[in-house]
């Protein structure tokens, strides 16, 4: 394809404003690219190469400028350009004013480029490329030089669109899901099956190709490669009754506080990506080393790189931005935030793609293969097993926990609802401590759980009991403060006076047979002792009443129960 002739097409879709038109001018943009269908693809997106490329121009808006001031003659200088770009607010509209004497048909002054109209946009992809490869001394000339020689002998409206393309600025309203619908309409696939296909690949002209050579058997063998990043699985915030509602059982993992890593392998090189699928491997040299030292066969695994204390306690994430995209000085600052790579998933091992196998598969295949690496997981159908996880996790430093569907499979690009990041409690109650329970194994010689009460006008009234989110040496200094106020004790049962009171996580308020009060607490968490409240400030029965009534309101407002998480 001219690159006259795309850059009328993306002057014609610039000008377009209703959507769906958009999607048929980028078809049919795309169904006359011919051999630069890549190459055309990325183009209308402002892109040069693909997602997954760290390859860049590395060209400022100065070298722009002066490029096009050189192509335009003696009379214009780089100043002119700028000033003239003050006056446009838009380097396309100044470089189409410019007479690079494309519209006279004059032949060019660089060397090696073709006449407006001759140069095709898999030329100018070469000529972009050859601009970012220059490096090192004298590097500034050539790209001076190869720039100019783009910039000579282009007709106005290809000139508006090289100047955004150098500059990283197209913005012609075309974004990835407009490329994605017209892939599909020109090629005849599924807008959903190309969507899949661009998560796997990151490479929209190796979608584009493969839809129009092979359709939908091609794009659906797109397979993942090991050097290539495909995008995150995201996560929900929901909570550990939904995770169990729906799945019966849930893999519990740590969540660390950090940032998404995606390491590959190939057997020899390691390459970082980040979240936005960059590359940035040189930033975190300790994680590539450990990646290497880790793994013996080629894979893809997913994780978290978290700062970490020299005795491995997490530090605040904000660390480990400190590290991140760093290109100068990686060594010195390393020195001051060291970071630990955590792997919770694998998305290839060995030459066998996971994406599509269950979450347990790809667990055991990342253990098997990453050993340290790989965290730690539990599988539990016990909502107080998950609390006690949930408690651990949080007492080490960590943020919380993550819930995931053990037979969910990898979906990339996607925040659906197999993996849930535990919600933080909305409300919590404080309530006053009026029994025990005698702990089990480990814990036989202290008190284990708690009953817990609300205060109604003249008394306290059970509403349950809470055994998890307390560590052992928390239990041993609670026995220590409660046993003073004990009354009685039948069996492995302790009545209490009213003495202490906790503060309480729970995820729903239920009308209940089982306690005096009514009411019972579903996945109740201990929080914390309120040192500054006595069992008279303790929340009442009547604030049970109503936070119970207000989430009823709140569920039948929401078309009824598991009405779904947040989707931030
Ligand atoms: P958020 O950033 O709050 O949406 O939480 C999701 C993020 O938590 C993911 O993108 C990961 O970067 C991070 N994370 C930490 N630990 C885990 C884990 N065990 N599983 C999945 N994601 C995790």
């Amino acid at each position: 394809m001219d690159f006259s002739d795309f850059a009328d097409r993306a002057a014609g879709i610039e000008a377009e404003e209703a959507d769906l038109d958009t999607v048929d001018l980028v078809a049919d943009l795309l169904e006359n690219a011919g051999d630069d269908l890549g190459a055309a693809s990325r183009f209308v997106q402002g892109r040069i190469v693909p997602a997954h490329d760290d390859t860049t121009l590395d060209v400022g808006p100065a070298l722009c400028y002066a490029a096009l001031a050189k192509a335009d003659g003696p009379n214009v200088s780089a100043s002119d350009i700028e000033a003239e770009l003050a006056d446009t607010g838009e380097i396309g509209a100044v470089a189409e004013g410019l007479r690079l004497g494309g519209q006279r048909g004059l032949s060019a002054f660089g060397e090696g480029e073709k006449n407006a109209g001759s140069r095709s946009v898999g030329d100018v992809e070469a000529t972009l490329r050859g601009v970012a490869t220059a490096s090192g001394s004298g590097s500034r000339d050539v790209k001076l030089d190869t720039l100019f020689g783009l910039f000579s002998g282009s007709e106005p409206t290809e000139a508006r669109f090289l100047a955004r393309l150098v500059l990283g600025e197209m913005r012609i309203g075309v974004g990835e899901g407009t490329v994605r619908d017209a892939i599909a309409e020109a090629f005849d696939v599924p807008s959903s099956a190309v969507e899949r296909a661009l998560q796997v690949s990151n490479d929209c002209g190796l979608v584009a190709r493969t839809a129009r050579e092979a359709g939908l058997d091609g794009i659906e063998g797109i397979r993942l490669r090991v050097g290539r990043p495909v995008q995150a699985m995201l996560a929900q915030t929901g909570t550990a009754l939904e995770a169990l509602e729906s799945w019966g059982e849930a893999v519990v993992e740590t969540k660390f506080d950090g940032v998404r890593i995606q390491a590959h392998y190939d057997g020899e090189t390691v390459w970082l990506f980040s979240r936005n699928v960059e590359e940035v491997t040189g930033s975190l040299p300790e994680v590539a080393d450990a990646v290497a030292g880790a793994l013996d066969v080629p894979a893809i695994l997913d994780g978290e790189a978290v700062a970490v204390e020299d005795d491995g306690t997490p530090r605040p994430f904000q660390e480990v931005l400190r590290r991140f995209r760093r290109k100068h000085g990686v060594e010195a600052a390393r020195e001051d935030v060291a970071v630990e790579f955590h792997a919770f998933d694998c998305l290839h091992a060995d030459g066998e793609d996971l994406l599509d196998a269950p979450l347990e598969r790809r667990g055991e295949r990342l253990e098997g293969i990453a050993g340290d690496l790989a965290v730690e997981r539990a599988l539990s159908e016990e909502p107080d097993a998950i609390a006690a996880i949930e408690a651990e996790a949080l007492e080490a430093g960590h943020e919380g926990i993550v819930l995931k569907n053990p037979a969910g499979p990898y979906t990339p690009g996607d925040r659906g609802r197999n993996w849930l990041k535990r919600k933080p409690d909305v409300e919590t109650l404080d309530l006053v401590v009026t029994g025990a329970e005698w702990g089990e194994g480990r814990r036989a010689n202290r008190f284990g759980t708690f009953l817990l009460s609300v205060r109604t006008e003249e008394e306290y009234e059970p509403i349950g009991k809470v055994a998890t989110g307390i560590t052992d040496a928390k239990l041993r200094s609670l026995h220590e403060r409660l046993e003073p106020h004990v009354r009685s004790e039948t069996g492995t049962a302790v009545a209490i006076e009213p003495a202490v009171v906790f503060e309480v996580g729970y995820e729903e308020i239920q009308r209940s047979p089982t306690y005096a009060s009514g009411y019972a607490l579903r996945f109740p968490r201990f929080v914390g002792v309120r040192e500054d409240r006595s069992p008279a400030d303790a929340d009442t029965l009547g604030r049970v009443k109503r936070l119970y009534g207000s989430a009823a309101g709140a569920e039948t407002a929401n078309g009824g129960k598991g009405g779904g998480g947040d989707p931030a």
